[in-house]
């Protein structure tokens, strides 16, 4: 569905649910994840971008305390007051909304001068790795904001979603997902920084989009393997904080010079895991000047080496993601393609002329099913412009 029609469908289901007119709707995009790999929590630089698809969320104020909340596909509502707001086990999907509608009063919702009727309705698929669940909590923040006249900056809000994935949705999630939604411009990608969590939006121009390839690969062990690479990047820390004559807290304070000079103090392990972040965070960096200047293909060339870094030295990839990964290198059309997020499953993030959009995706698909049998889903993504009132 285009995002004309699911703003259509909303406010025409608000009238029929709650017999009267939203007074505010609000937007909020997903996101995908461009460069800059398992660097957040090593403090490091990431590349996002906000999507061509999200969801909208319609509210209406209530004379008293009651509030209402319809989840605008499943057509299921769930209602509550101002002063019984909580985590719910049932209808978990209002949890990014109430936890939202939460922070956004610091905790105390109670003190809402009065309730709202809210319904929302989306296009992004539910946990397919595009976010989903912090479209939803901007598109409520930037909504209950408007409703009680807060005025809340960017970062501010996404702090808000992350709080409430956190605590009412129970996801201890990153920043990435809320600022990328935030922050996100059409044409254009959004170079976060983790150390400082702050965000700044770079123009690459409207020649170019990203194809998401989704694998069908879901490996087992992921959970662990998660956490033993998180643990290996903060082992080697704690190592080069030893060695190095500076304060290290994190592998962002860590040159790939530094590590080429001491790696030798690390396990062949640890050291394979430690160069993937540092390696990133000056591909992010390196990445920013490139697309300063315009060189789109050069930009690209940075998302084959995250891939190769994935592959040889974190060990995140898989053979299914290499194979997307190897397909693309065959095609001029495509001037990059890494693994996109955690790893070991999931997407790969393409970098493509969209003219050939069709022809990429039909060698992508050939290639994939001689191997594994199975088709993976290939869509068109166009950096668009981030979370907004409509
Ligand atoms: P992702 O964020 O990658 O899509 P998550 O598991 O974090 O995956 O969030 C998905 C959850 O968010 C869904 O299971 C649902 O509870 C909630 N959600 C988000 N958007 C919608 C929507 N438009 N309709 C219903 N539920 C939604
Ligand atoms: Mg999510």
């Amino acid at each position: 569905m285009q995002n004309q029609e699911v703003y259509d469908e909303l406010v025409a289901k608000f009238e029929k649910v709650y017999g009267e007119k939203p007074t505010i709707v609000s937007y909020a995009p997903g996101r995908i994840e461009v460069l800059g790999n398992h660097t957040d929590y090593n403090e490091g630089y990431v590349f996002s971008a906000a999507i061509d698809k999200g969801t909208f969320f319609a509210v209406a104020p209530t004379a008293d305390d009651s509030c209402a909340l319809t989840a605008g596909d499943f057509m299921e509502t769930a209602t509550f007051t101002t002063k019984t707001v909580a985590p719910a086990k049932e209808m978990t999907w209002q949890n990014y909304v109430t936890g939202t509608f939460n922070w956004l009063f610091e905790g105390k919702p109670e003190t809402a001068p009065h309730g709202w009727k809210g319904m929302f309705l989306g296009n992004i698929p539910l946990g397919a790795g595009l976010s989903s669940s912090a479209a939803l909590e901007m598109c409520t923040g930037l909504a209950l904001a408007k409703l009680y006249g807060k005025d809340v900056d960017k970062t501010t809000m996404a702090k808000i979603g992350q709080k409430a994935e956190h605590t009412f949705a129970g996801c201890p999630c990153g920043l990435l997902d809320q600022a990328s939604s935030m922050y996100g411009a059409e044409g254009s990608l959004v170079k976060s920084d983790f150390r400082t969590n702050s965000f700044e939006t770079v123009s690459m121009g409207p020649t170019v989009a990203f194809m998401m390839v989704k694998s069908n690969a879901k490996h087992a062990l992921v959970d662990g393997a998660y956490a033993s690479r998180r643990q290996a990047c903060e082992d080697a820390a704690k190592y080069f904080a030893s060695v190095l004559r500076k304060p290290v807290t994190h592998l962002r304070d860590v040159t790939m010079a530094e590590w080429v000079l001491y790696r030798g103090g690390l396990s062949e392990t640890t050291a394979k895991r430690a160069v993937h972040p540092i390696g990133e965070d000056e591909r992010v960096v390196q990445g920013a000047e490139l697309l300063a200047k315009g060189d789109l293909k050069a930009f690209g060339a940075l998302m084959y080496d995250s891939h190769e870094s994935s592959r040889n030295w974190f060990e995140n990839s898989c053979e299914e993601l290499d194979a997307i990964v190897d397909a693309a290198k065959a095609l001029p059309e495509v001037y990059g393609a890494r693994l996109s997020g955690g790893g070991f499953g999931g997407s790969c993030c393409l970098l493509v002329d969209p003219a050939a959009a069709d022809k990429i995706a039909a060698h992508i698909t050939k290639e994939y099913k001689a191997k594994f049998g199975d088709e993976p889903v290939c869509s068109v993504i166009k950096p668009s412009q981030g979370a907004h009132l409509v």
